[in-house]
């Protein structure tokens, strides 16, 4: 029998939602499957599918649960964060105007700079700590205010619940990259968000082994069945087995998120007491300038942080050498943990410090994860 999802907590949501037993074989997995197409019945009529692209049981499955894990009405999947961040670029107009943050991950701002400014759209990236600078970029053809929070690589917060006011007072729809936070720890519907996007590619699937995003509606409607179209006609979805991988990572998602948080928690600690940091940046410290807000709309803090080592560039690229647990490489969200050197990726024209490494702490034992920073700063 299906389970009653509709009182039960996150953690159960997140076993349960969209697995069902096969009713031919009784396997408890919900079976995977790769058929291009579907049989139609007797009536010429479609069933519940008819072509891959436009609808396959596993991407459903995927799409219920993302709905069910945001608390939103209707969710799309596609075959990475960036192509869901520009299906939704794709459903405004030209001549639009958008509003992002000018420490929005990379591949957001160059969206708007590269693709959409040839059709016209026009954007202002804006420091939305201070919510002054939100307020005087509004232009009476700004149709979206893109939020995301905590943002890379400084962890810099956001409130979600203030931006999202001032742009529905100016009419604009406000969508939330929520990849970094999850559903888990942060709900940007609760606090007024229209849309939530995620690169399903880190925390979602959680195992740095499958590449994909989403778009979750807060309700059903126009936009999102705009968005849908763009989805089925453009066709930047992903696979039945990479919404398959996905929906079998969110199974665990509450519980590895515990985790995460209690790791990054207990690194970040143990950074800012040692003599070779300069700086730490993870919201979760009382002295985080972010903090406040973060205690306010986060039910946790998070498994991504960044440090500054003292020494600069050269320490910092040492530093990524000399770390065994920590993987010098990109991404963020697997068990494993990860370091980076942002400014090396950001190239030449980066804000970012360069004795900044950002990390995503994974999920070994703090202790150990500790003792390998220990060795590698020396002292
Ligand atoms: C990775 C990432 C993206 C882009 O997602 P892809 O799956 O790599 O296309 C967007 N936003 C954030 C915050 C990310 O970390």
């Amino acid at each position: 029998m299906p389970v009653d999802l509709s009182r039960v907590k996150i953690e159960t949501l997140a076993v349960h939602a969209g697995w069902e037993s096969d009713p031919h074989t009784g396997a408890v997995i919900s079976p995977l499957t790769l058929s291009t197409t579907f049989e139609r019945g007797a009536d010429q009529l479609p069933g519940k599918h008819i072509y891959i692209r436009s609808g396959n049981p596993n991407r459903l499955a995927l799409e219920e649960t993302l709905a069910l894990l945001e608390g939103g009405a209707a969710a799309l999947a596609f075959s990475s964060g960036q192509a869901a961040t520009m299906a939704l670029l794709q459903a405004l107009g030209p001549g639009d105007h958008v509003i992002a943050p000018e420490d929005a991950y990379y591949g957001t701002p160059a969206l708007l700079r590269d693709l959409f400014a040839r059709w016209g759209l026009t954007y202002t990236l804006v420091d939305m700590r201070d919510l002054a600078h939100v307020q005087s970029a509004l232009r009476p053809n700004t149709r979206l205010v893109w939020i995301e929070t905590p943002s890379n690589p400084m962890l810099r917060v956001v409130d979600i619940a203030a931006i999202a006011g001032i742009a529905h007072e100016a009419h604009a729809l406000v969508a939330c990259d929520n990849t970094w936070a999850t559903p888990i720890l942060q709900r940007p519907f609760e606090l007024g968000a229209d849309i939530v996007m995620h690169s399903t590619t880190k925390y979602l699937s959680g195992h740095s082994d499958v590449q994909g995003g989403a778009l979750i509606f807060r309700e059903p409607g126009e936009l999102a069945d705009r968005v849908g179209v763009i989805q089925s006609t453009g066709g930047a979805v992903p696979a039945p087995f990479d919404c398959y991988l996905v929906h079998r990572g969110i199974r665990t998602l509450p519980w590895r998120m515990r985790a995460h948080c209690e790791n990054a928690r207990r690194v970040a600690e143990h950074l800012a007491g040692h003599a070779g940091v300069a700086a730490v940046h993870y919201p979760g410290l009382s002295s985080h300038t972010g903090h406040a807000v973060a205690a306010r709309q986060m039910r946790d803090f998070g498994g991504m942080l960044s440090f500054e080592v003292r020494g600069g560039r050269a320490e910092a690229l040492a530093l990524c050498a000399r770390t065994q647990l920590f993987a010098h490489a990109t991404s963020l969200g697997g068990p494993e943990s990860l370091i980076e050197h942002r400014a090396s990726v950001e190239g030449p024209t980066t804000k970012t410090p360069e004795g900044l490494l950002r990390v995503s702490v994974g999920l070994e034992h703090a202790d150990d994860l500790i003792a390998d920073f220990d060795a590698a700063l020396g002292g």
